[in-house]
């Protein structure tokens, strides 16, 4: 899909920028704002209508690949849940390999594992502690950076077992909590859209 579409655009001379703002607006108009979830404040970004859109789905897929096609990727480390949905498929179309880094007690092997700050306490993530050989070139993916903690959490995972974080990789971006300026800033951050 991602090379067909960019072929189409190449031999009909469209300027890609056009084409790709017209992709985030129909994203953008199959995302769904859940106010009060999962408690009163919050503005959930609700993917699930965006997954069910099948042109949302195949485009939200070419614009996550795009960035990273000229560069040598070995894995995508997706965070558990919503960065396992577009993450397997990321890994395919890069011919990279596939790292589910995951909440507490879920890997079964062993694992290594990072605290990091919640709005109100703290959680975890694991990694396998096998999970790669060191020096490998890791971009990690989700859904949505908020504060940026749980990608901050999972780029120390990585490190620590060798692997070098080579980008970041998300579908949407609250600006306004400043996410990005936690990650580490040799590493580009990728955001389809920014909010
Ligand atoms: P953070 O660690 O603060 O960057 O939070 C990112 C994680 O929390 C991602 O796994 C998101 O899926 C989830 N998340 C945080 N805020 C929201 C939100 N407003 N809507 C949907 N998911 C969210």
């Amino acid at each position: 899909m991602g090379l067909l579409l960019s072929t189409f655009v190449q031999i009909n001379s469209i300027p890609m920028q056009k084409v790709e703002e017209s992709i985030k607006e129909y994203l953008i108009e199959n995302i769904r704002t859940i106010p009060d979830f999962p408690k009163p404040g919050i503005q959930f970004k609700d993917i699930t209508t965006l997954l069910a859109d099948k042109k949302a789905l195949q485009l939200t897929s070419f614009m996550l690949t795009e960035p990273w096609l000229e560069k040598q990727v070995d894995y995508i480390v997706g965070l558990e849940s919503r960065g396992f949905l577009f993450g397997t498929n990321m890994a395919q179309d890069l011919n990279a390999g596939f790292i589910p880094v995951r909440k507490p007690g879920k890997l079964p092997s062993d694992t290594i594992s990072e605290t990091y700050a919640l709005e109100y306490g703290e959680d975890s993530l694991e990694l396998h502690s096998d999970a790669f050989k060191e020096g490998a070139k890791v971009v990690i993916h989700d859904d949505l950076i908020a504060t940026g903690g749980s990608a901050s959490a999972a780029t120390r995972l990585v490190e620590r077992l060798g692997g070098e974080v080579i980008g970041y990789s998300f579908i949407m971006e609250l600006s306004f909590l400043k996410g990005r300026d936690s990650l580490s800033k040799t590493a580009p951050v990728e955001s389809i859209i920014i909010l």
